[in-house]
């Protein structure tokens, strides 16, 4: 059952998600109805139903027939779907009773981070831009649920951020900006704060493999052609965050008899 809604709320969020990856880096409002960005006509809220909407209206806008993007329904059904996984990978951190007071702030900090995350890893790679507009509030949100919550790993988890900060903003200066931007470096910061160590580490490990996986694979296809001829890094920081939260325990196991934690 609680899958379900867990389900049910992801599609919902994911909707609302698509508006921010369509009006945060547009600087549009974020409140109002939603409107085809082809012929502008204001979408009636039988048109606007996660997936199902974009199921029955075959992918095409009802008024003027063009197509809708293949990202509405996949950011709906990707922020679902981690909704769900939220709920059946607990973090150890939230290994309290269901429907007590301190799990459901947990889950709501975490379904919060999650959705952020998401939004972050479409503008990204849409427009080249990791908004300041949902890093800072997750970043106080964040420090308000560790200090409300979590005192006792406060300390840790601010010093992984400090850390994975002050590399990434090493990273920017060395390579001057080319690669990386602020973005990243605050990004980078939030990331510290949500997983602490030493999910911080398998994280960063995670987006540079797969960062340098993909950008040698688009070179190879000569492909690049991505804002300002250079590969977005925020979707692979985001992917490697979601991976660490998720099966972080799962791959220190792996990689215990390599290391000495
Ligand atoms: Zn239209």
């Amino acid at each position: 059952m609680i899958f379900i809604l867990l389900f049910i709320l992801g599609l919902a969020v994911g909707s609302f998600l698509n508006v921010l990856i369509y009006r945060l880096p547009r600087n549009l409002s974020i409140f109002g109805r939603s409107f085809c960005p082809h012929c502008k006509k204001k979408i009636a809220w039988h048109d606007n139903i996660p997936l199902l909407s974009f199921a029955i209206l075959g992918g095409k806008c009802r008024y003027c027939r063009s197509p809708i993007s293949l990202q509405y329904p996949i950011v709906e059904l990707t922020t679902a779907i981690l909704f769900v996984l939220v709920f059946l990978f607990p973090n150890e951190s939230i290994k309290y009773q269901v429907l007590s007071i301190k799990y459901l702030v947990s889950l709501g900090y975490y379904l919060l981070i999650i959705s952020s995350l998401v939004a972050i890893f479409f503008i990204d790679l849409k427009h080249g831009i990791i908004p300041d507009k949902i890093v800072y509030p997750a970043v106080v949100i964040s420090l308000f649920f560790l200090i409300s919550q979590y005192l006792n790993i406060l300390i840790s988890h601010f010093l992984s951020a400090t850390a994975s900060f002050l590399f990434f903003f090493l990273l920017v200066l060395i390579t001057r900006g080319r690669s990386m931007g602020m973005g990243d470096v605050k990004l980078a910061f939030l990331m510290g704060l949500f997983l602490g160590f030493p999910k911080i580490v398998i994280a960063l490990y995670v987006a540079f493999l797969t960062g340098a996986a993909v950008s040698l694979i688009l070179v190879l296809w000569g492909k690049k052609k991505f804002s300002g001829g250079t590969v977005p890094f925020g979707p692979f920081l985001v992917f490697g965050t979601l991976l660490a939260f998720f099966f972080g325990e799962v791959l220190l196991r792996l990689a215990s008899p390599w290391l000495n934690f």
